[in-house]
């Protein structure tokens, strides 16, 4: 995941002129760090779950989408780092191109760091690189603590994403079936991929 020159693959991978997906057009970080998670509707359907961290956005696809319920574990595989103004990024990736397929901003908001080490507090860069992060999540359909644990190393690469066992658990919700529309637009997937 640690990339010398942030953003190199991001943009190697795309044609801004074919693409509507946005280059870095320099959104700088505010006072709170945000995350995003983008439904996208690609070759195989998934979730993109980012992280603003340094500047850039840490970024998993995870297939089923975060759960709620703690003792879900949802299989995360790390992509390549997003520019920060990918957060507000909703529409059609035309075929052909890189990702071709829907996206909608499925949640939003800011986060808190509480990856810590044997009681020690770890930096998001620290905890990404010991494979272990924690944040709490103040997003509009997810909230409370979340957890990314790294299981496998190397080009198959693969961390599981969890909710912690916390006040906001809730094994009863399920939002990636009951609550699908866009938190920018109201739009489902379906919707952005009819309208563009
Ligand atoms: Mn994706």
């Amino acid at each position: 995941m640690s990339d010398h020159r942030p953003l190199k693959e991001y943009r190697d991978k795309r044609c801004f002129s074919r693409s509507p997906e946005p280059d870095d057009k320099g959104r700088r970080p505010g006072s709170e760090p945000i995350f995003v998670i983008q439904q996208h509707g690609a070759r195989t359907l998934h979730y993109d779950f980012r992280l603003e961290v340094a500047g850039v956005l840490k970024s998993w696809a995870v297939p089923k989408g975060p759960a709620t319920d703690p003792k879900e574990k949802r299989l995360a595989v790390p992509t390549e780092d997003h520019p920060l103004d990918y957060a507000d990024f909703e529409g059609v990736i035309p075929p052909g191109e890189y990702g071709a397929g829907a996206v909608v901003v499925w949640d939003q908001g800011v986060y808190r760091n509480l990856t810590a080490k044997k009681g020690k507090p770890l930096s998001m860069e620290e905890g990404l690189a010991h494979g272990h992060v924690k944040v709490w999540l103040e997003g509009r359909k997810l909230r409370g603590g979340y957890a990314l644990n790294r299981f496998k190393t190397g080009k198959d690469e693969a961390w599981l994403l969890v909710k912690v066992d916390d006040e906001l658990a809730d094994p009863t919700r399920d939002p990636v079936k009951t609550e699908p529309q866009s938190v920018l637009s109201g739009r489902t997937l379906e919707e952005v991929a009819a309208e563009g």
